[in-house]
């Protein structure tokens, strides 16, 4: 089980793009963290991997530069990477200052890790899907919406938070 790091003030983060079709339904707003401990081979963004680099900014001016995105066009916020849960403390007050300001936005997270390894952290409970497990080359499926290889996971946190199993979340576009 992964253990929980000790919180740190402050996120560092690499980009934020305003508008994305391929992190998760419709369009979203796209936070690419800045650090991650894996070396995938075919990591789609390796210029993210080193823990440092990119901008060491607050949750709070996250928040505000995520909000700044967001019209009525925009369905959620997506945190990519990286691996955003290499730094859940700052993540989890980001997601709380979002959570509180527009309750409804669709929260997602892409990360390396399994959700075994990290569902017992506190930011699970702001995110609505977690997309888990590192990218593997030989499982790499180009035709999968919102995953790079067939090994990864789009999990329904809130329902697999309720029913303690893995609850693969279902696209609803109605
Ligand atoms: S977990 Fe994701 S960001 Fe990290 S090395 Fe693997 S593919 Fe790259």
């Amino acid at each position: 089980m992964m253990k929980e790091a000790v919180t740190v003030e402050k996120i560092r983060i690499a980009s934020i793009i305003g508008e994305s079709v391929v992190d998760g339904p419709g369009f979203r707003t796209v936070v690419f963290t800045q650090g991650c401990p894996r070396h995938c081979p075919g990591c789609h963004n390796p210029e993210l991997l080193p823990a440092k680099g990119g901008e060491l900014i607050s949750p709070a001016e996250l928040a505000e530069r995520v909000e700044d995105n967001i019209t009525p066009l925009i369905n959620g916020v997506t945190f990519s990477g990286g691996d955003p849960l290499m730094q859940p403390g700052p993540l989890h007050e980001t997601i709380k200052i979002l959570r509180k300001g527009i309750p409804e936005l669709d929260i997602w997270v892409y990360t390396g890790y399994l959700y075994e390894e990290v569902k017992e952290l506190s930011v699970m409970e702001g995110i609505d899907v977690l997309v888990d497990g590192p990218f593997e080359q030989e499982l790499k499926d180009i035709t999968l919406p919102f995953k790079g290889s067939e090994n990864q996971r789009i999990i329904d946190i809130p329902a697999s938070r309720n029913t303690c199993a893995v609850v693969e979340w279902e696209r609803n576009d109605d």
